[in-house]
Protein backbone atom coordinates (compact mmCIF):
# COMPACT_ATOMS: atom_id res chain seq x y z
CA UNK A 1 0.00 0.00 0.00
CA UNK A 2 1.36 3.63 -0.65
CA UNK A 3 0.62 6.52 0.22
CA UNK A 4 -3.02 8.27 -2.64
CA UNK A 5 -2.44 11.79 -3.65
CA UNK A 6 -6.33 13.52 -4.42
CA UNK A 7 -6.68 16.39 -6.74
CA UNK A 8 -9.24 17.84 -9.59
CA UNK A 9 -8.56 20.24 -11.99
CA UNK A 10 -11.78 21.78 -10.86
CA UNK A 11 -9.43 22.92 -8.17
CA UNK A 12 -7.99 25.56 -10.44
CA UNK A 13 -10.64 27.22 -11.30
CA UNK A 14 -12.00 28.68 -7.92
CA UNK A 15 -10.89 32.13 -8.83
CA UNK A 16 -9.91 34.49 -6.40
CA UNK A 17 -9.16 38.52 -6.92
CA UNK A 18 -5.75 39.55 -8.63
CA UNK A 19 -2.79 39.42 -5.93
CA UNK A 20 -5.08 37.49 -3.63
CA UNK A 21 -3.00 34.77 -1.60
CA UNK A 22 -5.29 31.96 -1.91
CA UNK A 23 -4.71 31.18 -5.73
CA UNK A 24 -4.96 29.07 -7.92
CA UNK A 25 -0.80 28.93 -8.33
CA UNK A 26 -0.81 27.24 -5.51
CA UNK A 27 -1.90 24.17 -6.80
CA UNK A 28 0.68 24.51 -9.58
CA UNK A 29 3.38 24.60 -7.27
CA UNK A 30 2.49 21.44 -5.23
CA UNK A 31 1.64 19.70 -8.81
CA UNK A 32 4.98 20.68 -9.76
CA UNK A 33 7.18 19.69 -7.02
CA UNK A 34 4.95 16.44 -6.59
CA UNK A 35 6.23 15.77 -10.55
CA UNK A 36 9.81 15.13 -9.36
CA UNK A 37 11.00 11.61 -9.85
CA UNK A 38 11.12 11.13 -5.82
CA UNK A 39 7.43 11.09 -5.70
CA UNK A 40 6.80 8.68 -8.76
CA UNK A 41 5.10 5.94 -6.26
CA UNK A 42 2.28 8.40 -5.27
CA UNK A 43 -0.68 6.92 -6.24
CA UNK A 44 -2.38 9.82 -7.90
CA UNK A 45 -6.34 9.36 -8.10
CA UNK A 46 -8.74 12.31 -9.32
CA UNK A 47 -10.78 13.04 -6.83
CA UNK A 48 -14.19 12.03 -7.02
CA UNK A 49 -17.48 13.82 -7.64
CA UNK A 50 -18.39 15.42 -3.84
CA UNK A 51 -21.92 14.33 -2.15
CA UNK A 52 -23.46 17.82 -1.24
CA UNK A 53 -25.46 15.93 1.52
CA UNK A 54 -22.75 15.39 3.45
CA UNK A 55 -22.24 18.97 3.90
CA UNK A 56 -24.95 18.58 6.23
CA UNK A 57 -22.71 17.13 8.63
CA UNK A 58 -21.48 19.96 9.95
CA UNK A 59 -23.86 23.27 8.61
CA UNK A 60 -27.22 23.58 8.58
CA UNK A 61 -29.77 23.60 5.69
CA UNK A 62 -29.72 27.45 5.46
CA UNK A 63 -26.25 28.45 5.42
CA UNK A 64 -25.74 25.50 2.50
CA UNK A 65 -28.27 27.65 0.35
CA UNK A 66 -26.96 30.97 1.27
CA UNK A 67 -23.39 29.61 -0.20
CA UNK A 68 -25.24 28.04 -2.82
CA UNK A 69 -27.15 31.49 -3.76
CA UNK A 70 -24.28 33.64 -3.23
CA UNK A 71 -22.17 31.61 -6.48
CA UNK A 72 -21.99 34.04 -9.31
CA UNK A 73 -22.81 32.93 -13.09
CA UNK A 74 -19.57 35.17 -13.80
CA UNK A 75 -17.25 36.83 -12.32
CA UNK A 76 -16.26 37.15 -8.87
CA UNK A 77 -18.12 38.04 -6.02
CA UNK A 78 -17.30 38.72 -2.16
CA UNK A 79 -18.80 36.21 0.68
CA UNK A 80 -16.96 38.47 3.12
CA UNK A 81 -13.66 40.81 3.23
CA UNK A 82 -11.34 38.05 2.55
CA UNK A 83 -13.74 35.44 1.20
CA UNK A 84 -14.85 35.19 -2.23
CA UNK A 85 -16.58 32.66 -4.30
CA UNK A 86 -16.79 32.44 -8.87
CA UNK A 87 -18.87 29.92 -11.02
CA UNK A 88 -17.10 26.69 -10.04
CA UNK A 89 -16.55 27.51 -6.87
CA UNK A 90 -19.52 25.06 -5.66
CA UNK A 91 -18.00 22.38 -7.34
CA UNK A 92 -14.42 22.87 -6.34
CA UNK A 93 -16.03 23.08 -3.00
CA UNK A 94 -17.72 20.28 -3.38
CA UNK A 95 -15.32 18.15 -4.92
CA UNK A 96 -12.73 18.95 -1.95
CA UNK A 97 -15.31 17.34 0.30
CA UNK A 98 -15.89 14.21 -1.82
CA UNK A 99 -11.56 14.24 -2.33
CA UNK A 100 -11.52 14.23 1.56
CA UNK A 101 -14.46 11.78 2.47
CA UNK A 102 -12.88 9.34 -0.35
CA UNK A 103 -9.49 9.66 1.42
CA UNK A 104 -11.51 8.35 4.68
CA UNK A 105 -12.71 5.75 2.98
CA UNK A 106 -9.77 4.46 1.53
CA UNK A 107 -7.75 4.24 4.99
CA UNK A 108 -10.79 2.25 6.69
CA UNK A 109 -11.14 0.25 3.94
CA UNK A 110 -7.34 -0.34 3.18
CA UNK A 111 -7.04 0.85 -0.16
CA UNK A 112 -3.80 3.75 0.74
CA UNK A 113 -1.32 3.63 3.51
CA UNK A 114 -2.17 7.27 4.28
CA UNK A 115 -3.91 10.11 1.89
CA UNK A 116 -2.81 13.51 1.36
CA UNK A 117 -5.87 16.09 -0.43
CA UNK A 118 -4.62 18.80 -2.56
CA UNK A 119 -7.54 20.66 -3.09
CA UNK A 120 -8.88 24.40 -2.54
CA UNK A 121 -10.47 26.15 -1.17
CA UNK A 122 -9.71 25.44 2.31
CA UNK A 123 -11.64 24.90 4.93
CA UNK A 124 -10.77 25.08 8.62
CA UNK A 125 -12.02 28.93 9.10
CA UNK A 126 -15.66 27.53 8.06
CA UNK A 127 -17.71 27.86 11.39
CA UNK A 128 -21.32 26.17 11.25
CA UNK A 129 -23.23 28.94 9.98
CA UNK A 130 -20.37 31.04 8.62
CA UNK A 131 -17.97 31.30 5.44
CA UNK A 132 -14.56 33.19 6.23
CA UNK A 133 -10.87 33.31 5.99
CA UNK A 134 -11.01 31.99 2.39
CA UNK A 135 -13.30 28.95 3.44
CA UNK A 136 -16.63 28.11 2.45
CA UNK A 137 -17.24 24.95 3.94
CA UNK A 138 -15.25 23.09 6.74
CA UNK A 139 -14.15 20.34 4.57
CA UNK A 140 -11.81 18.59 7.99
CA UNK A 141 -15.19 18.48 10.12
CA UNK A 142 -17.40 16.71 7.19
CA UNK A 143 -14.84 14.41 6.84
CA UNK A 144 -14.56 13.55 10.40
CA UNK A 145 -17.99 13.26 10.68
CA UNK A 146 -18.05 11.18 7.67
CA UNK A 147 -15.85 8.56 9.49
CA UNK A 148 -17.74 8.59 12.65
CA UNK A 149 -20.90 8.24 10.51
CA UNK A 150 -19.71 5.88 7.50
CA UNK A 151 -17.54 3.69 9.47
CA UNK A 152 -18.21 3.90 13.47
CA UNK A 153 -15.45 5.89 14.45
CA UNK A 154 -15.63 6.53 17.74
CA UNK A 155 -13.03 8.92 18.66
CA UNK A 156 -11.36 11.38 15.53
CA UNK A 157 -8.03 13.60 15.83
CA UNK A 158 -8.02 16.90 14.01
CA UNK A 159 -4.94 18.09 14.18
CA UNK A 160 -4.73 21.49 12.48
CA UNK A 161 -0.65 23.23 12.58
CA UNK A 162 -2.17 26.14 10.11
CA UNK A 163 -0.44 29.03 11.63
CA UNK A 164 -4.09 30.39 11.87
CA UNK A 165 -6.80 29.11 14.50
CA UNK A 166 -8.76 26.69 13.10
CA UNK A 167 -12.37 28.71 14.53
CA UNK A 168 -14.09 26.97 12.12
CA UNK A 169 -13.36 23.69 13.39
CA UNK A 170 -13.60 24.15 17.27
CA UNK A 171 -17.16 25.76 16.90
CA UNK A 172 -17.93 22.91 14.81
CA UNK A 173 -16.77 20.40 17.91
CA UNK A 174 -17.01 22.64 20.53
CA UNK A 175 -19.64 20.69 22.27
CA UNK A 176 -18.67 16.96 21.07
CA UNK A 177 -16.23 14.79 23.06
CA UNK A 178 -16.26 12.28 20.41
CA UNK A 179 -14.00 14.54 18.27
CA UNK A 180 -10.81 16.23 19.35
CA UNK A 181 -8.95 19.69 18.31
CA UNK A 182 -5.93 20.46 18.50
CA UNK A 183 -4.04 23.58 17.06
CA UNK A 184 -1.16 25.05 17.07
CA UNK A 185 -1.01 28.73 15.64
CA UNK A 186 0.40 32.21 15.68
CA UNK A 187 -1.25 34.10 18.21
CA UNK A 188 -2.05 37.25 18.03
CA UNK A 189 -3.40 37.12 14.30
CA UNK A 190 -6.38 36.11 12.60
CA UNK A 191 -9.17 35.18 13.61
CA UNK A 192 -8.23 35.98 16.85
CA UNK A 193 -9.24 32.93 18.64
CA UNK A 194 -7.31 29.89 19.94
CA UNK A 195 -6.30 30.82 23.84
CA UNK A 196 -5.81 28.36 25.77
CA UNK A 197 -8.29 28.99 27.41
CA UNK A 198 -10.51 28.11 24.97
CA UNK A 199 -11.23 23.84 25.71
CA UNK A 200 -14.83 23.20 25.08
CA UNK A 201 -15.86 20.14 26.47
CA UNK A 202 -12.50 19.47 27.34
CA UNK A 203 -12.06 18.19 23.67
CA UNK A 204 -10.54 21.43 22.29
CA UNK A 205 -6.26 21.69 22.56
CA UNK A 206 -4.95 25.39 21.55
CA UNK A 207 -1.32 25.55 21.39
CA UNK A 208 -0.78 29.60 20.42
CA UNK A 209 2.68 30.55 19.46
CA UNK A 210 3.95 34.52 19.75
CA UNK A 211 5.22 35.72 16.73
CA UNK A 212 8.93 35.56 15.76
CA UNK A 213 9.02 31.95 17.05
CA UNK A 214 10.06 29.03 15.05
CA UNK A 215 11.40 25.68 15.30
CA UNK A 216 12.07 25.06 18.39
CA UNK A 217 8.76 26.35 19.84
CA UNK A 218 6.48 24.43 17.55
CA UNK A 219 8.17 21.13 18.63
CA UNK A 220 7.66 22.09 22.08
CA UNK A 221 4.13 22.69 21.72
CA UNK A 222 3.63 19.96 19.92
CA UNK A 223 5.28 17.27 22.41
CA UNK A 224 4.21 19.07 25.45
CA UNK A 225 0.31 19.80 24.67
CA UNK A 226 -0.76 18.11 21.27
CA UNK A 227 0.70 14.38 21.23
CA UNK A 228 -0.60 14.10 24.94
CA UNK A 229 -4.15 15.20 24.21
CA UNK A 230 -3.58 12.97 21.21
CA UNK A 231 -2.38 9.87 23.10
CA UNK A 232 -4.88 10.02 25.86
CA UNK A 233 -8.06 10.41 23.44
CA UNK A 234 -6.31 7.12 21.57
CA UNK A 235 -8.70 8.48 18.14
CA UNK A 236 -9.80 5.72 15.57
CA UNK A 237 -8.68 8.67 13.07
CA UNK A 238 -6.01 11.23 12.77
CA UNK A 239 -7.08 14.17 10.17
CA UNK A 240 -4.10 16.51 9.55
CA UNK A 241 -5.55 20.35 8.86
CA UNK A 242 -2.40 20.94 7.06
CA UNK A 243 -1.33 24.13 6.51
CA UNK A 244 2.08 25.28 5.17
CA UNK A 245 1.67 29.32 6.31
CA UNK A 246 4.07 28.56 9.37
CA UNK A 247 7.04 28.39 6.76
CA UNK A 248 9.55 31.38 7.21
CA UNK A 249 8.74 32.38 3.61
CA UNK A 250 5.03 32.94 4.09
CA UNK A 251 3.54 36.41 3.80
CA UNK A 252 0.51 36.22 6.49
CA UNK A 253 2.53 35.43 9.46
CA UNK A 254 5.57 35.18 11.43
CA UNK A 255 6.14 31.87 12.46
CA UNK A 256 9.81 30.86 11.22
CA UNK A 257 9.11 26.48 10.68
CA UNK A 258 10.95 25.27 7.79
CA UNK A 259 10.41 22.09 5.70
CA UNK A 260 12.00 19.73 8.22
CA UNK A 261 9.65 20.84 10.68
CA UNK A 262 6.55 19.75 8.53
CA UNK A 263 8.66 16.19 8.02
CA UNK A 264 9.11 15.88 11.63
CA UNK A 265 5.94 16.84 13.15
CA UNK A 266 4.47 14.72 9.85
CA UNK A 267 6.57 11.32 11.29
CA UNK A 268 4.80 12.10 15.03
CA UNK A 269 1.27 11.88 13.61
CA UNK A 270 2.48 9.12 11.92
CA UNK A 271 3.99 7.08 14.93
CA UNK A 272 0.54 8.54 16.78
CA UNK A 273 -1.73 6.71 14.20
CA UNK A 274 0.50 3.50 14.25
CA UNK A 275 -0.27 3.26 18.19
CA UNK A 276 -3.84 4.28 18.51
CA UNK A 277 -5.46 4.67 15.02
CA UNK A 278 -4.48 1.34 12.88
CA UNK A 279 -2.40 4.02 10.80
CA UNK A 280 -5.14 5.28 9.48
CA UNK A 281 -4.06 8.95 8.78
CA UNK A 282 -5.56 11.75 6.34
CA UNK A 283 -3.68 15.09 5.80
CA UNK A 284 -6.36 17.81 4.16
CA UNK A 285 -3.85 20.93 2.68
CA UNK A 286 -5.35 24.23 4.01
CA UNK A 287 -2.96 27.33 3.70
CA UNK A 288 0.13 27.96 2.24
CA UNK A 289 1.03 31.65 0.61
CA UNK A 290 4.29 31.71 -0.17
CA UNK A 291 4.98 29.13 -3.52
CA UNK A 292 8.40 27.71 -2.63
CA UNK A 293 8.05 27.77 0.74
CA UNK A 294 4.33 25.40 0.46
CA UNK A 295 5.99 23.42 -2.62
CA UNK A 296 8.98 22.53 -0.56
CA UNK A 297 6.90 21.90 2.81
CA UNK A 298 4.58 19.62 0.87
CA UNK A 299 7.62 17.90 -0.74
CA UNK A 300 9.32 17.42 2.66
CA UNK A 301 5.43 16.47 4.84
CA UNK A 302 4.37 13.79 1.68
CA UNK A 303 8.10 12.38 1.32
CA UNK A 304 8.02 11.57 4.59
CA UNK A 305 3.64 10.17 4.42
CA UNK A 306 5.20 8.10 1.81
CA UNK A 307 7.82 6.44 3.92
CA UNK A 308 5.17 4.64 5.70
ZN1 LIG B 1 -3.61 29.73 7.45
Amino acid sequence: MTTRLYSHPVFLEHLTPPGHPERPDRLRAIERVLDDEAFSALDRVKAPEGDEATILYAHPEDFIARVRAAIPESGIVSIDADTSASPKSWQAAVTAIGAANAAIDDVFEGRAANVFVAARPPGHHAEKTTAMGFCLFNTAAIAARHAQKKHQAERVAIVDWDVHHGNGTQDIFWDDPSVLYCSTHQMPLYPGTGAKSETGAGNIVNAPLAPSTGSETFRDAFLSRVLPSVDAFAPDLIIISAGFDAHHRDPLAEINLTEDDFDWATGQLMDRAGRHSGNRLVSLLEGGYDLQGLAFSVAAHVGRLMKG
